[in-house]
């Protein structure tokens, strides 16, 4: 998608700290961390958020959440971590490719 920063990580033409990637997933450290881990994890199919997930894409979803599980134990965090989806402006969405943080690191407060 022109104009998406991160169809933009995934094909390479902006640099990231890539921690993780298949042939559905990119993952890479947040260029503004809110934790000692803060990855993001991006299906590499362009969906805008969680209400553009169908039965036709969903796979990538299912993948984003596979990688997680790996990417908790390859930063050493499977004692706790929290995967949060900000979905829509009014809940903090500020880049409008679905992605999930992965955060870690420190004591997380409650919601
Ligand atoms: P959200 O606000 O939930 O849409 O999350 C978007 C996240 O992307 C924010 O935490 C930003 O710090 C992060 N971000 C934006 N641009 C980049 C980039 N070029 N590389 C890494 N992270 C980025």
């Amino acid at each position: 998608m022109p104009d998406c920063i991160f169809c933009s990580i995934i094909n390479g033409s902006v640099a990231s700290d890539k921690v993780y990637e298949d042939e559905f997933v990119c993952a890479f450290r947040d260029i503004a961390p809110k934790a000692p881990v803060h990855i993001l994890i991006v299906p590499k199919m362009h969906l805008r958020d969680v209400s553009a997930v169908n039965a036709e894409n969903s796979q990538f979803v299912a993948k984003c959440f596979e990688a997680a599980a790996k990417i908790a134990e390859s930063e050493k965090v499977t004692g706790g971590y929290r995967i949060i989806s900000n979905n829509g402006a009014l809940a903090g969405q500020t880049v409008f490719h679905l992605h999930f943080h992965l955060l870690a690191g420190k004591k997380m407060s409650d919601l």
